[in-house]
């Protein structure tokens, strides 16, 4: 557990529970903000060490190569138990501690509906955290060498979405994310722990054992959800976020849409 080289406020505060769930997710639409000079922050928060394939080490040193392919200012593991997220209290303290450190604009999450427990429960975490962070009279717990300062005044982000990892959901916002697609594949093929059955693209020999992840159908299957969102407004590619709120703009004429 490391803190991220920069401190808030950041412009977007993005967690997964597994090293790869925010990149399923999320990729395009995060390589697209830092592409445009805005702060993006991955925060991990296990080392998804009970995974079938792949060490934690590996995992790591495949989601720092992720990070580099998607210009991500800062990616840091909180070191959360794999499994076991949301099985204490703390848990979710120590993410409103991040939160409050780094004061992010927006914070994104997986969609709440999935197969995974731990895809249920980070959903959750980070839901309590985004409110505990906002507590004048709570002070969070912060991952070690994060503060050399008092404890940050509170903080409750405003925006949060929920990004879509296995279930599928009507997403209350897409992200045109045609012209960064390419970094989404290649940072979803850097997690050859995780996606290469030794047939398909990857540079790791085959994994230990199958998975849905290496099926073959998983990737694809992403793809096209994000090809579907992208072709209902007449883009390439498309992802799409639930809103924890209502997404709120100044005019209907500020939505881009439809081509
Ligand atoms: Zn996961």
């Amino acid at each position: 557990m490391s803190a991220p080289a920069l401190k808030g406020p950041v412009d977007i505060l993005a967690f997964g529970p597994h090293p790869d769930d925010v990149e399923i997710g999320a990729a395009a639409t995060l390589a697209k903000e830092s592409s445009a000079g805005r702060t993006v922050v991955v925060a991990d928060l296990t080392a998804g060490e009970m995974g079938t394939n792949g060490d934690p080490q590996t995992r790591l040193r495949e989601s720092r190569r992720a990070a580099e392919i998607l210009g991500l200012s800062a990616r840091t593991c909180l070191g959360l138990p794999d499994a076991f997220l949301g099985t204490e209290v703390w848990h979710a303290d120590l993410v409103a501690g991040v939160i409050r450190a780094l004061r992010p604009a927006v914070v994104m999450a997986p969609w709440k509906e999935d197969r995974h427990p731990d895809h249920r429960a980070g959903h959750e975490i980070v839901r309590r955290a985004a409110f505990l962070a906002g507590l004048a009279r709570h002070s969070p717990r912060y991952p070690s060498g994060w503060l050399s300062e008092p404890d940050p005044v509170p903080f409750r982000p405003r925006r949060i979405f929920y990004y879509l990892i296995n279930s599928p959901a009507r997403p209350d916002v897409l992200v045109d994310v045609g012209g960064y697609y390419h970094l989404k594949r290649a940072a979803l093929g850097a997690y050859a722990s995780q996606f290469a059955s030794g047939t398909g693209p990857g540079t790791a020999p085959a994994p230990a054992a199958e998975t849905p992840l290496n099926s073959g159908v998983f990737l694809p299957g992403v793809e096209g959800r994000d090809a579907s969102f992208g072709r209902h407004c007449g883009v390439a590619f498309a992802e799409g976020f639930v809103g924890e709120r209502f997404p709120l703009l100044d005019s209907l004429l500020d939505v881009i849409s439809c081509r």
